[in-house]
């Protein structure tokens, strides 16, 4: 009897011992597979983001090496724009800078990438002497109008990439001062937008092409892909507002490091077009990537108009900017209290551009 009682309980001993050995196998597996997964996630994770970076540096340094600096763009895409550069040199119609401020922003900012020093140096003197001239032959015509005339500073305000829920506050922010501005336009269907294009051309701003898509690496990628994408914007633009626009900004800017040497089909294809493009002299400097304040964004215009006679302005009309926008009164006040003329930009204005078709040829 007594064996027999000791086997129930040996037995039932040995269930149970089985029994602990399975739940703390459970509980350590359980354990493990906590510890384990999360700490191979993280290491998933972290080889992602180091290739990510990799890439934003790569990107980086294909834009900053040509002076220009990223931009975060309106359709959410990184590091699409490079339009922030106050380094436009060239005038349209001759081998000059537009002024000698144009010069000493050159001489200032260190900037050229495409120019080297002896070449610049021949030119600087060559734009010195003719700055000189234009002087002498003004002082010849003796007409204090026409110099007053002459010595009215031109402003030309740009907004790229728009519309945005700005759109709406800018537009109404210049018909308070009775200023024309250019709009830079991307290609947007929504009800919203398509009464913005609608404004502009009616209260008398420019409307210009920018990019139906806005994306870089597609529309420099064939003057193919190019001509579709301008061609569905402008054809949008017509449709919605009856008028055929004939200015142009390339994103990017013409010197923009995406489309290189490819440029010069697209340029070409322009001029086929008559359609003029305009690059810029001043920038904001929203197109970076960093945040600006609005008192950076005052700032970076007043400093550049100051220097140049003649200032093509680049800014964005973006849901990002709101800095730009909540900006651009005290800029509308104080330039037109220190007289400058703010204009808006058509073919018959003298375009500033980075590459001319010229220089490629
Ligand atoms: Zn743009």
């Amino acid at each position: 009897m007594d064996s027999y009682k000791q086997n129930v309980i040996g037995n039932s001993l040995k269930v149970r011992s089985q029994r602990v050995r399975r739940m703390k196998a459970g509980i350590i597996g359980f354990v493990c597979f906590m510890t384990v997964v999360p700490t191979i996630l993280c290491i998933i994770l972290f080889v992602k983001v180091y290739s990510l970076q990799n890439e934003v540096n790569d990107l980086k340094k294909g834009y900053i090496g040509a002076s220009f600096y990223n931009d975060y763009d309106t359709l959410g895409s990184v590091a699409t724009i490079t339009e922030n550069s106050n380094t436009i040199l060239e005038e349209n119609d001759g081998t000059m800078y537009n002024s000698k401020d144009g010069i000493d922003t050159l001489i200032d900012q260190n900037i050229s990438t495409s120019i080297d020093s002896k070449e610049n140096q021949t030119e600087l003197d060559e734009i010195t002497s003719d700055k000189d001239s234009s002087d002498d032959n003004l002082n010849n015509t003796n007409q204090l109008e026409t110099k007053d005339k002459e010595e009215k500073k031109q402003v030309y305000l740009t907004f790229d990439d728009g519309p945005s829920k700005y759109t709406s506050e800018l537009l109404d922010l210049l018909k308070s001062y009775n200023v024309k501005a250019t709009f830079f336009v991307i290609g947007k269907t929504d009800k919203h937008s398509l009464d913005m294009y609608k404004r502009i051309v009616e209260e008398g701003h420019s409307l210009g092409i920018h990019s139906y898509s806005h994306d870089y690496t597609n529309i420099y990628e064939s003057l193919e892909n190019f001509d579709n994408d301008f061609t569905k914007l402008r054809d949008l633009l017509y449709d919605t507002t009856g008028y055929l626009t004939n200015i142009y900004r390339f994103p990017g800017g013409s010197a923009n490091n995406i489309a290189k040497e490819k440029i010069s089909l697209f340029i070409d294809y322009l001029n086929e077009n008559d359609i003029t493009y305009f690059d810029w002299n001043v920038v904001n400097g929203d197109g970076t990537g960093e945040k600006i304040t609005k008192e950076d964004s005052y700032q970076n215009v007043m400093n550049g108009v100051k220097v140049h006679k003649r200032s093509i302005v680049l800014m964005h009309d973006t849901d990002m900017k709101q800095a730009t926008i909540d900006s651009v009164e005290t800029i509308l006040k104080d330039l037109l209290e220190q007289g400058v003329e703010i204009l808006p930009l058509d073919d018959s204005v003298k375009p500033i551009q980075q590459i001319k078709a010229s220089t490629l040829q």
